[in-house]
């Protein structure tokens, strides 16, 4: 199956990220869970292997390898530790690309090298307090002054927020038109003086993330840390979100196998009423509904991968894949506890920890909701209405 969706030589760089995967990651996953502390030198080793720079030229110390090797990288990582693969796409896949993309010679040698490599990390910074689905309604101010831009502004829900040295910040420039019209980009550096982060949450799940509410106060930044020109953030934030979703939808799969692969060994080892309770329907039927949605959620991730690769427009495809992969990872994770039983529920089962961490997905990176929208919205537009 895979063998046949995928080349000679993304099923070879899948084995390479496969035996990364399980013998660096996840010798490490559990006491992550355990413990939820940050795993700096974890996604160092991440980055020194080059699964930080698939997006990234190898003029910066990029592989160059594109979104498709980019979505094997997440389903892989996300496969034995899904908060690894999580702040791992914030930093490699949502902030260095658009700097890459929209920024200029200086921005990309200081802020991509350090990046892939590990050494620093990024975060990207769009949902305030008051703005979360409507990104169009924000209200974070760069105000201009002199020679560079005062912020002031408060972001919650920031994934590295705490931890990174970068943020991709999305500010208004211009209040008196439409956000979507007079907001922009900065790479903020978060030792600026009036950055500050208020707290970082505790979460149901993907224990280990640091996921942030930032406050600036005055905040004081040059005008070199704008990316692309002023007022044209919006268009920097579209372009970004494709990528982002497709890297999740991936990221979705792979956590989903993991649950699916407990679910079928289990079922075969578990006795009841004298055999296997694969044997039984009830369970063997949901066996083969959990595969069929991993082999379609990774079809359409595949689809959008590539078309993002040719350069093709891929909004409809890349919420597509992420509406269907988070959702059916939901369905997937959920069976998965089901067919365990009692043990599923425990917190020694992983079936327990992947229930927690997919149930995220299906609203950070835009919501459920917000995918159907923009689903309908594509195929009205395409059909000319
Ligand atoms: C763990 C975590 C990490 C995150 N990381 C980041 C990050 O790194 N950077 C960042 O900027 N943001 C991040 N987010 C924020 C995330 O993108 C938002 O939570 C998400 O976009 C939803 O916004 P909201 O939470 O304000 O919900 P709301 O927008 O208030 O939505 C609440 C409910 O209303 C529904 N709804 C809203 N509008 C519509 C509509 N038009 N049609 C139908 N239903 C609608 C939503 O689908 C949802 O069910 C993160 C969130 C979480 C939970």
């Amino acid at each position: 199956m895979l063998s046949a969706l995928y080349t000679d030589k993304e099923n070879a760089f899948r084995d390479e990220v496969r035996r990364f995967a399980e013998t660096v990651v996840a010798p490490e996953a559990d006491s992550i869970e355990e413990s939820a502390e940050y795993p700096r030198g974890l996604l160092k080793r991440v980055g020194e292997a080059g699964y930080m720079g698939a997006l990234l030229p190898p003029a910066y110390g990029g592989t160059g390898k594109g979104m498709v090797a980019e979505t094997i990288i997440a389903e892989e990582i996300s496969a034995v530790c899904p908060m690894l693969d999580v702040t791992r796409g914030v930093t490699s896949v949502y902030f260095a690309p658009p700097v890459n993309k929209f920024g200029n010679d200086e921005q990309r040698r200081k802020y991509v090298p350090p990046i892939i490599a590990g050494d620093k990390i990024g975060a990207i910074g769009i949902t305030e307090p008051d703005v979360g689905s409507d990104t169009a309604g924000m209200k974070t101010l760069a105000t201009r002054d002199g020679d560079g831009y005062v912020i002031n502004g408060e972001k919650r829900f920031i994934t590295n927020g705490s931890v990174s040295d970068y943020i991709l910040l999305f500010a208004v420039t211009d209040a008196s038109v439409k956000p979507r019209k007079g907001m922009s980009a900065f790479i903020f550096e978060t030792d600026t003086p009036g950055f500050s982060v208020v707290k970082d949450y505790d979460l149901m799940g993907m224990r280990g993330l640091k996921v942030s509410h930032l406050k600036f106060e005055d905040a004081r930044i040059p005008a070199s840390a704008l990316l692309g020109e002023e007022n044209k953030g919006f268009t920097i934030l579209m372009d970004e979100l494709d990528t982002e979703r497709t890297s999740l939808a991936a990221g979705a799969v792979g956590y989903s196998r993991t649950a699916f692969e407990l679910a079928v060994k289990h079922s075969t080892e578990r006795e009841q009423f004298g055999r296997p309770i694969r044997m039984f329907e009830g369970v063997s039927f949901k066996i083969a509904d959990m595969a069929v949605r991993i082999d379609a959620a990774r079809l359409l991730t595949l689809e959008a991968a590539r078309m993002i690769e040719k350069g093709l427009p891929a909004s409809r495809q890349g919420a597509a894949a992420k509406l269907f992969a988070t959702t059916a990872a939901q369905e997937i994770a959920s069976d998965a506890v089901q067919i365990l039983g009692g043990i599923g529920y425990m917190k020694e089962s992983k079936t327990e920890q992947i229930y927690r961490d997919a149930r995220l997905m299906t609203i950070g990176g835009g919501t459920a909701e917000i995918m159907q929208f923009l689903i309908q919205r594509e195929i009205y537009k395409e059909r000319g209405y």
